[in-house]
């Protein structure tokens, strides 16, 4: 039901890869369907608000 939904921390593309397409960045997973903990790409941008 829910598919791993991830997003791209650096440009929000949402995607199933692991890895943003564009970026070339570890995604996170929006929800976590295997207990797969989100996880931080680069702390880079984390407070982006
Ligand atoms: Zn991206």
């Amino acid at each position: 039901m829910a598919a791993s939904q991830r997003f791209c921390p650096i440009c929000g593309t949402q995607t199933d890869d692991a890895f943003c397409p564009t970026d070339k960045v570890a995604t996170f997973t929006v929800t976590n369907p295997g207990g797969e903990p989100a996880r931080f790409a680069a702390g880079d941008v984390v407070a982006g608000k």
